[in-house]
């Protein structure tokens, strides 16, 4: 033969491999075949023992109002996308989540090999390795195996050797065995490959095969690769709407005081949890030395179900999860968007909120305070409704009449806190400039976002229902806020209460008016800003764009390490802006450095929260700092003093 040397060999390497076939024993003795059985119920048997008990805790749950399977569409897109194409597994952590799609795949492709290799233990195989379709499957099922071997190795070095901390202290031998079985079950599958089916290493090859895949059985249900089981169903059962908190299903309904009240959602999504810690690694409140981990938070659910169960009367709130830990939460939603296995944290953080409120268990001055300023005066600030009116009429703002487009939504910042006040006049002004008509209502009221999210749905539902009715009265059908809570809780949580009127956000509106806003030449004023996305707007509304475009107009916008979907919250969430001082660091004061450490010469915002928070951490440094200026501020800075305005329509 003529030719390259190493071609040849090359070629005559593949060619040899193409002529492997799977070694399977021929003839199994009676004994084995009885051996075989006997190894089937005791593997079988003790899954059933310990997943028949997680299954009948899910199932003894309380009904949840949100357990259906519509919309389909959405839930077999969800199935497709999350759980067979492991494209959120890989999206937020690629190297590792690519090896752990490779196990997934290799799983799937297993299936099929699994069962044709029981049954050939019985002698009614039904892939035949020498006939065409057997060798194609087998061959394909080679090729997962070794991507599935070289990704649980890759898995078992990180989690072993490198030991990403968000993995937490305990190490867990058991994952380490598990890793070992998967490892053991390729391995012996392309052994195989590599005998004769009448050499005793086929039948040693078969057995090793058979027992690595018996052991790992009983073990998943003891350990987080219960997940294996249950992740497909609690992804596809998610009650979706991101960071939705349901509504409480009637009078009696407090919360999650009890075991009673943990539905079969958070006890299926508490068993699913596969404890990858992605969840606390995005968590302001973790990453700042808070007590909170929504990860333990989890877990602590499961510790209560295993070992009190879904029947019983003990606080939810004590051995397993603390009162302290779940009203550290800023609701920022980075837990619910990074966990791969579909767990929904905010429900369950509030619903602890909410069941040490109504039970009277919570006690913190400043919650108190707010709650009464809710209650009498209807803002969150503490203030008396005339400071609203005297800032309406120094502004001379239109009164809402029903005559103009838009409805602005002044919310508790934007009617009482000076800053926010400022952000308003300066959207105001641009409105007027673009000839856009609005006006703002004589009477508004907190729309209860910090009520919600701390768990007192009753004093919610007085504001959701009260602002309603005014909106309604005054025949408002288009709103537009300069808050991101204000519109999400608008657009959101009222609809339990009734239909709002549609709302955007003023990034939203700016944004479509971009063409026809000032552009300001930034060569001249060499302004260079970074974004803070407010997580009520971008992971909560998706809205990333738009207040980008904005900025572009006054100057180049560049990006904090940490930004769009994984940007870290400014701390306000929750309710928290109102609550005492943080324990840890101030996560404003973490976030701020971390802007400031851009180099940027402003910091723009889109919500006044941000802003807030913001402006006291940067008061707090004492060194020459970016100014801090929202995107209506940073637009209306180009406008023409005089006011007159670009548009046609009238005010
Ligand atoms: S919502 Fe944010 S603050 Fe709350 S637990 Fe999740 S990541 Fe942490
Ligand atoms: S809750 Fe989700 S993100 Fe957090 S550790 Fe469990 S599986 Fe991972």
């Amino acid at each position: 033969m003529r030719g390259n040397p190493n071609r040849v060999l090359w070629l005559g390497s593949v060619m040899s491999l193409i002529s492997l076939t799977l070694a399977e024993p021929q003839h199994f003795s009676p004994w084995e075949k009885l051996l075989l059985v006997a190894l089937l119920i005791a593997s079988g048997s003790l899954f059933w023992r310990r997943f028949g008990a997680v299954l009948l805790k899910i199932l003894h749950s309380k009904k949840d109002s949100d357990f259906h399977l519509a919309p389909l569409g959405r839930r077999t897109w969800n199935f497709f996308w999350e759980v067979l194409c492991q494209a959120k597994v890989i999206r937020e952590r690629p190297l590792p989540g690519l090896a752990h799609a490779f196990v997934f795949w290799g799983f799937c492709a297993f299936a099929l090999v699994t069962l044709n290799h029981i049954a050939a233990g019985f002698g009614v195989g039904f892939l035949d390795p020498h006939g065409q379709i057997g060798q194609f499957y087998f061959y394909l099922a080679a090729a997962f195996a070794v991507a599935c071997a070289v990704g649980i190795l890759g898995l078992f070095i990180r989690r072993f050797l490198v030991r990403p901390k968000w993995l937490g202290k305990k190490v867990s031998y058991e994952s380490g065995f598990i890793a070992f079985l998967i490892f053991a079950l390729m391995a012996t599958y392309l052994a195989s490959f590599f005998v004769s089916d009448a050499a005793p290493a086929a039948r040693g090859l078969w057995w090793m095969h058979t027992l690595a895949l018996l052991v790992f059985l009983p073990i998943i249900p003891h350990t987080k690769h219960l997940h294996l089981v249950l992740s497909p169903a609690t992804i596809f059962l998610s009650r979706g709407g991101f960071s939705r908190i349901p509504p409480l299903a009637g009078d009696e309904d407090f919360g999650l005081v009890t075991g009673k009240d943990l539905t079969q959602l958070v006890s299926l999504q508490a068993y699913s949890c596969v404890e990858c810690g992605r969840c606390s690694e995005h968590c302001p409140a973790t990453n700042t030395g808070k007590l909170l981990n929504p990860k333990e938070i989890i877990l602590g659910v499961r510790g209560y179900l295993n070992e009190f169960g879904p029947a019983s009367d003990v606080p939810t709130l004590g051995k397993y999860n603390s009162q302290e830990a779940v009203f550290q939460c800023t609701t920022c939603g980075s837990c619910e968007y990074q966990c791969p296995v579909g767990i929904e944290h905010l429900p369950i953080l509030v619903g602890l909120r909410r069941g040490a409120v109504n039970t009277g268990t919570w006690e913190d001055d400043h919650g108190s305070k707010l709650f009464l300023a809710l209650e009498r005066g209807s803002n969150a600030l503490g203030m008396s409704a005339t400071e609203r009116d005297k800032f309406i009429q120094k502004q001379q703002f239109p009164i809402f009449d029903g005559t103009q487009e838009y409805c602005l939504w002044l919310g508790c910042m934007g009617a009482y806190d000076p800053k926010g006040r400022e952000i308003v006049a300066d959207f105001a002004r641009i409105m007027s400039w673009l000839g856009t008509s609005f006006g703002v209502l004589r009477k508004e009221k907190c729309t209860g976002d910090p009520a919600r999210r701390l768990g007192n749905d009753l004093i919610f539902q007085q504001l959701a229902e009260a602002n309603l009715e005014t909106l309604a009265q005054n025949k408002v059908t288009k709103i537009v806020s300069i808050c991101p809570h204000c519109v999400r809780t608008i657009q959101e949580d009222w609809k339990e209460f009734g239909k709002p009127p549609e709302i955007e956000h003023h990034s939203e509106f700016l944004a479509r008016h971009a063409a026809r806003l000032p552009r300001q030449d930034h060569a001249a004023n060499h302004d260079r800003i970074v974004y803070q996305d407010p997580c009520y707007l971008g992971r909560y509304r998706n809205v990333y764009e738009e207040p980008r475009t904005v900025a572009a107009l006054a100057g180049e916008v560049i990006e904090a390490p940490r930004s769009h979907q994984r940007s870290f919250c400014c701390g306000a969430g929750g309710g928290l802006v109102f609550l005492g001082e943080e324990t840890g660091d101030r996560i404003s004061h973490t976030r701020a450095k971390e802007l400031v450490a851009t180099g940027a010469s402003t910091i723009g915002t889109a919500c006044p929260f941000c802003n807030s928070m913001f402006r006291d951490a940067l008061a707090t440094t004492g060194e020459a700092t970016p100014q801090l200026m929202d995107i209506a501020q940073l637009t209306a800075r180009a406008l023409p003093q005089d006011g007159k305005s670009n548009g046609s329509a009238n005010r």
